[in-house]
């Protein structure tokens, strides 16, 4: 990493991801940003006085040695900072804000990523001096904490048809991972562990195939049928009593129903395995339809997908998992019951760890704040609410679909919907929609559709905003690959090299000019 990045450049040079050395990749153009006065600085690159803080040579106001009591090498030395006024500080993290997209700017389809309403008053919530309880603290004086997941537990449960549900997982993946390991430990516990092998459907996201595999199985990827869902011929041919599980996720990854579903599940169970549920899409089945009442034996939820909690960016999540009553003696510990009756006669909570639990898998009860808000969500939303934002999803996307000129090969979908891009490029296609100020869909997945755009616009935005995402496909649609090459053309930054983005990060500012 020692190029001269003057160009704003990320990553090593301006070949391209795959040696792709000639094309000249389109960059974050720096200089017409600070043009058109929109390059906002590093704070440390602004030309500021910078204040010694701290460090062995550092005095004190009375001129005295304030040398650390601490060992050298325990101190940190000096530390310099930029010296700013506050109005200086918020002007620079507005700016910033200003320079990208988020839920807060306008429509965000993504795709089974569900990036629905966060309502604020979930922030406002967990932002209660009441929520920062220190996890170690003793039962008796965290009862609200414990009644809070104790609820939180219940409310999942009931909305997945589950008998019992531990919080402890961190994201939805992780969730898939610990639904992983307690179906093994009930095939263990049974004298079943022989069963090496789990199906998960081509079309799947790749968090199963993973899962599965770090769980310990063997992967059997299951194709489609022509209407893109389950084919049960190929599934009859990959049951056998190797079978541990097969994970699904319904409606799909297309968007679609798998409405055999109930003869899935009994096809599972016949040869003894376990039939999990990939919460992802639960946003289309809110308070109308179960995964437990399908017939599935353990699930996790996507909480910031379904529930509240902004998603992405790498901030913290959780992926709850619920299971039917013969997998609850191996979820994870602890988790939370009614334990009494207090003086005035309201229910204790306490923890407990299941009999035969797989262990813990997080500190604690899980991403604490995160669970707050789903509870907060859930509890505002109630029975109505959540069977309302359900149908709403449902209505959205099929209303988005009608008015895009792109194709949709798979119907009839719920609450999101795979077009193609057909001759264009699925990504070039994304990057253009930004320049006409909406977020893209989340592209060329699943692959059964060629340049998929899976398309998910939630059931928050209404007609204006759906005719506008439709407008931007639209728009897209007619116009010429040299022109969706050179997108976006309208964006603080521009096409950069995600591929080296993502393989060596700059992750500090320092570092690199002394390299
Ligand atoms: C998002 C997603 C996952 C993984 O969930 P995370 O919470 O992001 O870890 C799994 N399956 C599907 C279908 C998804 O869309």
């Amino acid at each position: 990493m020692s190029e001269d990045r003057e160009d704003g450049s990320v990553g090593e040079g301006a070949a391209g991801p795959e040696g792709t050395a000639g094309e000249e990749q389109v960059r974050y153009d720096q200089a017409r940003y600070v043009e058109n006065g929109q390059y906002e600085p590093l704070l440390s690159e602004k030309d500021l006085t910078r204040v010694e803080i701290g460090g062995a040579d550092a005095t004190d106001e009375t001129g005295d040695d304030a040398e650390s009591p601490l060992p050298d090498d325990l101190t940190r030395g000096s530390l310099e900072l930029p010296e700013l006024s506050e109005p200086e500080l918020a002007r620079h993290y507005t700016r910033l804000s200003q320079m990208i997209y988020g839920i807060d700017s306008g429509p965000y389809p993504l795709g089974s990523c569900t990036m629905k309403y966060n309502p604020k008053f979930t922030e406002d919530v967990a932002a209660l001096p009441t929520a920062a309880v220190h996890p170690d603290r003793s039962e008796r004086s965290i009862q609200g904490t414990l009644e809070l997941l104790y609820r939180l537990q219940d409310y999942l449960g009931r909305i997945g048809g589950m008998d019992a549900v531990t919080l402890q997982p961190p994201a939805g993946a992780a969730g898939e991972f610990v639904g992983i390991r307690v179906a093994a430990a009930y095939h263990e516990h049974n004298g079943e562990g022989h069963r090496d092998e789990v199906i998960v459907p081509e079309s799947a996201h790749g968090t199963n195939f993973a899962s599965a595999a770090l769980g310990g199985y063997d992967v059997v990827a299951l194709p489609s049928d022509d209407d893109g869902r389950v084919d049960l011929e190929a599934l009859e041919a990959a049951l056998s009593e190797n079978t541990a599980a097969l994970m699904l996720t319904n409606p799909n990854t297309l968007g679609l129903f798998e409405r055999d579903i109930e003869e899935i599940a009994a096809m599972v169970h016949d040869v003894g395995g376990l039939l999990y549920y990939d919460g992802a899409n639960l946003n289309a089945l809110l308070g109308r339809a179960r995964p437990g009442d399908m017939g599935f034996d353990v699930m996790h939820y996507n909480v910031h997908k379904t529930f509240a909690t902004p998603h992405g960016g790498g901030g913290p999540g959780a992926g709850p998992v619920g299971v039917v009553e013969d997998l609850a003696p191996f979820l994870p510990a602890p988790r939370v019951r009614e334990g009494g009756t207090s003086k005035s006669g309201d229910p204790t909570y306490e923890l407990f760890d299941p009999e035969q639990t797989i262990g813990k898998v997080h500190g604690y009860q899980g991403n604490w704040l995160v669970l707050v808000k789903a509870f907060a969500y859930i509890a505002r939303l109630g029975d109505e609410g959540l069977a309302d934002a359900s149908a709403k999803a449902v209505l959205n996307a099929n209303y988005l679909a009608s008015r895009i000129e792109y194709d949709v090969p798979y119907e009839p979908f719920h609450h999101e919907f795979v077009a193609s891009a057909g001759d264009q490029d699925a990504a070039d296609v994304a990057k253009r929609m930004l320049d006409y100020g909406v977020h893209p869909p989340t592209t060329k997945w699943p692959e059964i559709v060629p340049e998929a755009l899976m398309t998910e616009p939630t059931e928050v935005e209404g007609e204006d905003t759906l005719d506008r995402l439709a407008a931007a496909f639209n728009a897209v649609a007619a116009e010429d690959d040299a022109t969706l090459e050179a997108a976006p053309d309208r964006t603080t930054a521009r096409r950069i090299d995600q591929t080296s983005a993502a393989r060596s990060p700059r992750l500090s500012w320092q570092a690199l000019e002394e390299e």
